[in-house]
């Protein structure tokens, strides 16, 4: 019995269809990559949009992080009062 997994696009419901899927060689294992879009080309560019602002979103704020325990190791001013 084939299992079927269901990829809905989170914006319209729709079934995602697949674009392609590729091998991956992880080291240990090999896992078989899916990539699948939304069949709405409109729907679709919305949703890659926002995947890469959230990726960019997600960049800034590491990259805060990393400036935040960069600055803490900066001596403080002495205000010994
Ligand atoms: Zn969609």
């Amino acid at each position: 019995m084939e299992k079927k997994y269901s990829n809905r696009c989170y914006r319209c419901g729709k079934e995602r269809v697949v674009v392609k899927t590729w091998k991956e060689d992880i080291g240990v294992s090999e896992v078989t990559v899916t990539q699948m879009i939304c069949p709405d080309p409109e729907c679709q560019k919305v949703v890659a949009k926002e995947i890469k602002a959230q990726a960019d979103k997600a960049r800034i704020m590491a990259k805060r992080r990393e400036d935040k325990i960069l600055g803490r190791r900066k001596p403080k001013k002495a205000t010994t009062r």
